[in-house]
Order: structure tokens, then sequence, then C-alpha cells
């Protein structure tokens, strides 16, 4: 973000796309019904950043009848998806400005998360070059509103890459910057038949796509409840063998001990617990600190969530931005006031007026086992630890049955093993920041409630798009 032509080009789509009102409508390769459309505010501001037109029933069951897999060489295909990923940098400032007004990304944020989105399109147009077999058909993409761009993109990307057709679902909160990635990768040579975009309802648009026979695949990120809802929508309808490709929920716990380095330590924490103020999967929300540093480890925890600066992600200060919407400030505003109550809320920041702000806060706890549900905010849940309750907390963390990403700050080294051996979590990260993905050095995925796998950004992700390989006479599959 600190490089110069990236700070010019910030400010130039400041300048120009402060106000523009931003349209999505569905785009699919058939007549459209559509609903009314509907406005979309600015969670920081409350201002009008566009409008979407919702699809309709009707148009899922035209979409998937119109939905053909993509009839072109690989090589034709990566070459298309890399044209798309130069359109993406192309496209900075609206990308930018609909990251920071509709999802309500801080700059650094939506500086990172065009950068995620176009290395998944480049690693998966080099990755599907590699495949052995055919597409499946048609996937239904249905992708959440925290990485509104990153994620929706990804999924995208990696299904078309092995060829199949894509009918994409968007989050009801982010249509927008959903409608302007799916024009870039039409412009860059996607037929309109190949991809289509639904924006919509889940529990509507959503349900009936995935329980739909004529979808051959269902990509999904998103919550664990939905997750669950489509296993249980694919399964009274999908063909067997249909796979659930999910990424979720999680409850993830960090282990500080006093011999870790505490000004290291601090910044990760802050970093994974209020960046995207904290509506990552991946965020910090249960802190186990070594009982005889606690006062002081607090302390400079506390001292340092004061730098924060929490507000509108527009301005260039805002380290901290809104949570999405009314429901979700609601909902986790209720979570801190109840702590507030019993006395556990240890720190809170002043709130922003306005917007949908949280301001990040710490509330203790006695133990991961205290928390039932992800709390997808900035708020930190703490506890303390003696030396002995290292097994008492990997039985916990295990227990939750969610094992999507884990902290350890230490420098005992036999700690770092007795620790990720006897985790069942997805993303395992040693004296570190806790919330880091790289497509195709560092790919990210959970186990148990938080997914089902393989990970995305990695080497063996695109094979479940592909049509399982057919054992010979002997029954060997060759993979
Ligand atoms: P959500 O489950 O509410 O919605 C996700 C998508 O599912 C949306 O497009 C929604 O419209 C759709 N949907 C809702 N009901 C549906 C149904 N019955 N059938 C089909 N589709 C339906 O999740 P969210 O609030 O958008 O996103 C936040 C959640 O996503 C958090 O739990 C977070 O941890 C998780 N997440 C996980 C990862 C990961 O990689 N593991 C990444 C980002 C977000």
């Amino acid at each position: 973000l600190s490089d110069g032509p990236t700070l010019a080009r910030i400010d130039a789509a400041r300048a120009e796309f402060a106000k523009t009102e931003f349209t999505a409508e569905p785009l699919l390769a058939c007549n459209v019904a559509g609903l009314k459309p509907r406005r979309v505010h600015n969670p920081a501001t409350g201002q009008l950043v566009g409008r979407v037109t919702d699809a309709s029933a009707a148009d899922v069951d035209g979409a998937l009848s119109a939905a053909k897999p993509w009839k072109a060489s690989a090589a034709e295909r990566a070459a298309v998806l890399n044209r798309a990923a130069d359109l993406f940098e192309e496209s900075f400032g609206p990308i930018f400005a609909l990251l920071a007004r509709e999802a309500g990304k801080t700059q650094m944020d939506a500086v990172a998360e065009l950068r995620e989105a176009v290395d998944f399109l480049r690693y998966y147009a080099a990755r599907g070059l590699e495949l052995k077999q055919p597409p499946l058909g048609t996937f239904a993409c249905i992708s959440p509103w925290n990485f509104p761009l990153a994620i929706f993109t990804g999924q995208i990307a990696a299904a078309l890459a092995a060829g199949n057709a894509v009918v994409a679902k968007p989050a009801e909160q982010t249509p927008l910057i959903a409608a302007h990635a799916v024009a870039l990768l039409h412009k860059a040579g996607v037929p309109a038949s190949t991809l289509q975009l639904l924006p919509g309802d889940g529990a509507t648009v959503g349900a009936k796509l995935t329980s739909d026979p004529r979808v051959n695949g269902v990509c999904f990120t998103g919550s664990t409840e939905t997750a669950q809802l489509i296993r249980k929508a694919m399964a009274r309808h999908l063909a067997p063998g249909a796979p659930l490709i999910a990424e979720t929920g999680g409850l993830n716990a960090m282990i500080v001990d006093s011999t870790a380095l505490p000004e290291q330590a601090v910044r990760d924490i802050v970093a994974s617990s209020f960046q995207s103020a904290g509506q990552r999967c991946s965020a910090l929300r249960c802190l186990y600190v070594q009982e005889d540093i606690a006062d002081r480890f607090t302390d400079m925890l506390f001292g340092a969530m004061e730098e924060l600066s929490v507000g509108d992600p527009w301005h260039l200060s805002t380290d901290v931005g809104p949570v999405i919407d009314e429901e979700a400030e609601r909902g986790i505003r209720a979570h801190v006031e109840k702590a507030r109550k019993e006395g556990r809320l240890l720190r809170q920041l002043s709130t922003p007026k306005g917007g949908h702000f949280i301001a990040p806060s710490v509330i203790r706890v006695s133990g991961i086992a205290d928390m039932k549900r992800e709390i997808f905010g900035p708020v930190l849940h703490v506890a303390t630890f003696d030396a002995d309750d290292l097994q008492k907390i990997i039985d916990d963390v295990n227990a939750t049955g969610y094992g999507l990403t884990f902290g350890l700050h230490t420098r005992i080294d036999n700690r770092v093993q007795e620790v990720t051996e006897a985790l069942h979590v997805g993303n395992i990260y040693v004296n570190r920041n806790q919330i880091g993905a790289v497509v195709g050095s560092q790919p990210f995925g959970g186990e148990g409630l938080s997914g089902t796998g393989p990970k995305a950004g990695g080497p063996h992700y695109l094979a479940r798009f592909t049509a399982p390989p057919r054992p010979d006479k002997a029954g060997n599959a060759e993979c």
C-alpha cells in the first residue's frame, strides 16, 4: 500500500468514484424476469452506493437451462482468465471504490483484496493447464460479503479453469462489486452462457439453485449453518457424488505463553482480531495468555488498541471500518452489552456515530468453551492459563468442532510440535500474524465445521471441479 503508484491510484479513485451510483442486475444468457430494484447503502455512512435488480425464482430456472460448459481448450481458458486478471488490475478505480463504499473495506484491505482476486485468476489459469479430467458440468458458486471480490472471483475462476459452466450467486449485501467482476470476466472472453450472475436472496435464489438437479456441484463460502442447509438440499436433489466444496466459519484461538515476544504478539493480535472489523473467518476470537504475564500483556494490548482509528474507511487514516449491516451491528452489540452487564467487558474503544460501527472490544471468558458461536465482528475474548492447562486448551479447541485457524506465540520448540500435532485445525500460525493466506504459497481451508477442503489457492483444489476418474477394469482410478 505504501508504494507511490498505488497511493496515486487510490487518490485518483477517491476523486473519481466518491459519488458514482453503481448498478447490478442478473447477467443471464436468457430473458431476465428480475425483481424490483433495491438500493444498496454504504455501511459507514448510509449513503446510496447503487441499485441492484435481484433475480427472481424464474431466473434460476432460466439460468440453469441456458448454462453451457466452456467449449474451449485449457490453454484458451487460461488465456481468457489471465486477460481477466489484467482487466481487474486496470479497473482499480471502480473496484477500489466499490470495496470501500459497498463492503466497508479500509484502503489496506481493499488493495489486498484486489491483489488476491488477481492472484486467484492467474493461479487457477495456470493450474487448469495440468488437469486431466473433463469438467463436471454446471457449478453453483455461492459467496459471502466479507471478501466480495476475492472469494467471489476465486470460486468462479476455479470452476471456469476446469471448464465448467458457472451460475454465481453473490451475497445480498455486495451485488454491485460482483456485477462489476462478472462484466470484466465477460469482457475478457468468458461466454455469457458459461458465466451467469444471479444476484439475490440466499433463502430463495440460493436455496432454489442448490436444490436443482441440473447443478453438478456447489462451491460455497459462508457460515457453517448455511453450508449445512445446502448439504441437506443437495442430499435431496443432486446426483450422488456431486461435490459440495465448502469454506465456512471458525472459532479461532491463540496461545501466548510467557516466553513469547510481547510486542510481536500484540501486533499480531490487534491485526487478527480487529483488521477488517473482525469480519474474517480466520480472525482471532479467543486469546489464551499465560497467567504470569497476563496483567502486563493485556495492558500492552489495550495500549495498542488505543492507537486504532475507527471510522469511515474512505478516509486514509481509518484502521477499522464498519460492520456490514444493521443486522450484524445489532447481533454483535447485543453480545458486547451482555458481557458489559455481566462485568466481563474489559475494554472498548469509543464508537463513532452515523454508520454500522462496533468499536473494538475485549471480553473476559474462562476459555473457548464459553463461546457457543462465532461472533463475526471486532470482539476479542481473553482467558488466562497455567502451563499445566495446555492439554485442556487443546481439548477444548478440538471440542468446538470448528477447525479453521490457530495461533501460537512461544519460543519453546517442543511446545510448537505438541500443539500443532494435537489440534484438528486447517491453518496454524506460529509467532506470526494469524490472518494470512497467500494464493499459491499458503493455501487456506478448514477442518470439521470449518470446511470440507481441499484448501483454496492450493494444488489439489481444482481437481474437485472435474469429473472423478473412471476406474479401469481392475478397479484402479488414475488421478
Ligand atoms: P451466509 O452463510 O449468511 O451467506 C453466504 C452466502 O450463502 C450468501 O450468498 C447467502 O445469500 C447464501 N445463502 C444463504 N442462505 C442460503 C441457502 N439456504 N441456500 C443457499 N445459499 C444461501 O454467510 P455470510 O454472512 O455472507 O458470511 C460470513 C460467514 O462466512 C462467516 O461465518 C465466515 O466465517 C464465513 N467465511 C468463511 C471463509 C472461509 O474461507 N472459511 C471465508 C469467508 C467467510
